[in-house]
């Protein structure tokens, strides 16, 4: 996908501020962060969206979140509590089309969003 924001972040042709890679992710700041704490983590393999992902996809899903367990810690998030947030298509208002995990903490998250 060479015209994907998020596959350039990945192969390093845009800059992000990197919090966490390995073989299969990566997490980096969001450039507009809605709380003292919002990464997002992304699949390196491109995925559009949750829509797209496949049972194949089982395992890396799972890798995410765990990843996102883990990076929620290493943020010292575990006590005080985070959100997860998958947004999909044009209702969610998805506006990147690389599948990505929102992280938030930091603050009281307001429920129901928006
Ligand atoms: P979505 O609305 O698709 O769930 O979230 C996309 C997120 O990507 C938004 O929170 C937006 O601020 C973030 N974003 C958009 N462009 C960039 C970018 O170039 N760099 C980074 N780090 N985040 C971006
Ligand atoms: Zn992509």
């Amino acid at each position: 996908m060479t015209d994907c924001l998020f596959c350039h972040i990945i192969n390093k042709e845009i800059p992000s501020k990197l919090v966490y890679e390995d073989e299969q992710v990566l997490a980096f700041e969001d450039i507009k962060p809605q709380a003292p704490v919002h990464l997002l983590i992304i699949p390196k393999r491109h995925i559009a969206s949750l829509k797209e992902a496949e049972e194949n996809d089982q395992n890396l899903l799972g890798y995410i979140l765990l990843a996102a367990r883990k990076i929620a810690r290493d943020k010292g998030l575990a006590e005080s509590g985070f959100r997860l947030v998958i947004n999909t298509g044009p209702d969610a208002g998805q506006e990147v089309y690389h599948l990505h995990v929102h992280l938030l903490g930091g603050r009281g998250l307001g429920w129901p969003p928006g």
